[in-house]
């Protein structure tokens, strides 16, 4: 470990036990105090749309700055604005009823605080995915910790100085460093653990929070299937899916992972698909709209899947491109990749990049079947003209989120709980299920003067013994 990750270690120690004490001394922020926090990161964002766009585009060498400022900065505004428009609402205690044998009495849920959460973010949409969560967390009245993925240090740099001329450090901190300062990070005793990344460091996550009983939210990846059908128009399906693909060039968690096609028909879908991308980037390696792979390794690594299906027989399909100027600029050109053999990594794993496997169905069922057969997705689409046919799919799969007829997008609907299921993850956020994460559900039964566990003490009397005859009748 660098000395540098040991300070962020010390400091993070310390900068949970500061946020914890201010948390004791002012537990119950009120409403204005929330919406202006909420404010603030709003304004943080419109204040440095330049400089946020920049840092991503330097960390991804090359980000087109539309998808960072939809795909980041513009949500978290949203995100922001809605919370601050519904908290009040949220925020009220909820009346339960209180059952006749227990009357009088006022029986309702506080939505109390937790305390000091931790947020632990990936690259993929380093500023989106630090900052949305905050939202959360300080609409439920929390203070927070963010730890930033090391692969966008420009971001991760930029969101501590940013965080730092809005908030105290006892409210919101930034830690930066790698997978040991990670490592230590979730072994903190915060009061919730909210962590976005792959699957396979969730289950570390988890392991390390279960130490200390943290409660944890998991959103994790998979492999996001998009069904098409028979009846549907391919050339839309392939605007759609082409679209999703393509975005920040496949390095999104619910980007669509592969495609199913009726048999016989993948070959079209495949072609229209590059069509597409081909009119979305002339030449996408000279494209400075069409985003670059993230590091060398993870280049290397969509390089080697590609190469690895080509070996096995696939047929590999690529728009025009310079070859040269996209491997010199780290990017993937847009692939659809056909005739897979079941056993490729490209079928095995997450893709995370803009290579998109098509493989054929011989009926609807079978392709529920092998979706069915495989961990539950972070998302599903489904292409379809027809309700009955969409039901069928959702009725026969269990997913995160669903699309039909589109992809991508459910994650903008603030008021739709966004997160996985079983592998690709534990939780939800957005909206209120972001709100409800980091409150707890209070439970307050307040009775008045008469105490209804007086019937209950001994000695038991006739009105027990009737009223024991009336229950159990
Ligand atoms: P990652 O799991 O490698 O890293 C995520 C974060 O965990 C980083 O901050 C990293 O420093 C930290 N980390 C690494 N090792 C750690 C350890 N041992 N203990 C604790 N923390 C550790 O994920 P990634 O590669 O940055 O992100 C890509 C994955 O995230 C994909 O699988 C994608 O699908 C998923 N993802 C999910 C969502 C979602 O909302 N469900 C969103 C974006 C990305």
């Amino acid at each position: 470990m660098s000395d540098a990750e040991s300070k962020q270690i010390e400091r993070m120690k310390s900068s949970l036990a500061d946020q914890k004490s201010a948390f004791r001394a002012d537990r119950q922020r009120s409403l204005a105090e929330r919406k202006a926090d909420l404010a603030k990161i709003a304004k943080l964002c419109r204040d440095n749309v330049d400089a946020i766009c920049e840092a991503i585009n330097k960390d991804f060498s090359c980000r087109a700055r539309e998808e960072s400022i939809f795909g980041e900065i513009v949500f978290v505004i949203n995100d922001a604005e809605h919370t601050a428009k519904h908290l009040k609402t949220w925020m009220k205690p909820k009346r339960v009823s209180v059952p006749m044998n227990l009357m009088p009495g006022k029986a309702y849920i506080r939505r109390d605080p937790v305390g000091v959460a931790g947020i632990v973010a990936p690259w993929n949409y380093p500023f989106q995915l630090a900052m949305a969560p905050l939202v959360a967390a300080l609409g439920a009245g929390c203070r927070a910790m963010i730890k930033p993925s090391e692969y966008t240090p420009a971001t991760a740099e930029l969101m501590k100085s940013l965080i730092g001329q809005y908030f105290d450090e006892d409210q919101v901190a930034v830690i930066t460093g790698g997978p040991a300062v990670g490592q230590a990070f979730t072994q903190l005793k915060f009061d919730h653990l909210f962590y976005t990344g792959s699957t396979q460091v969730g289950r570390l996550v988890a392991k390390a929070a279960a130490e200390n009983l943290v409660p944890v939210t998991l959103e994790l990846g998979g492999k996001s299937p998009a069904i098409v059908t028979a009846n549907y128009p391919f050339e839309s399906a392939a605007k759609s899916i082409g679209w999703g693909k393509l975005f920040n060039s496949g390095q999104t968690c619910v980007a669509p992972d592969y495609v199913l096609a009726p048999k016989g028909r993948e070959k079209e879908i495949a072609k229209a698909i590059i069509e597409v991308a081909q009119a979305q980037f002339e030449d996408a390696g000279n494209d400075g709209s069409y985003s670059a792979i993230v590091s060398d390794r993870h280049y290397a690594r969509l390089n080697t899947m590609i190469e690895e299906a080509r070996a096995a027989g696939a047929a590999i399909l690529q728009p025009e491109h310079d070859a040269e100027a996209a491997k010199a600029a780290r990017k993937i050109p847009p692939t659809v990749v056909l005739n897979l053999p079941a056993d490729s990594k490209l079928l095995e794993e997450e893709i995370f990049g803009p290579i998109l496997p098509v493989l054929g169905y011989e009926d609807l069922d079978t392709a529920t079947d092998y979706i069915s057969d495989r961990d539950h997705p972070l998302a599903l689409y489904v292409y379809t003209t027809d309700k009955a046919e969409a039901e069928r799919v959702l009725d026969r799969t269990l997913s995160g989120g669903v699309g039909v007829n589109i992809n991508l997008l459910h994650l903008s609907i603030p008021d739709l709980p966004f997160g996985g299921i079983g592998a690709s993850g534990q939780g939800a956020y957005h909206g209120e299920t972001g709100f409800e994460v980091f409150s707890h559900n209070r439970s307050v039964f307040h009775t008045g003067k008469w105490h209804p566990s007086r019937m209950l003490a001994p000695p038991y009397g006739k009105l027990i013994e009737g009223l024991a005859k009336k229950q159990l009748k």
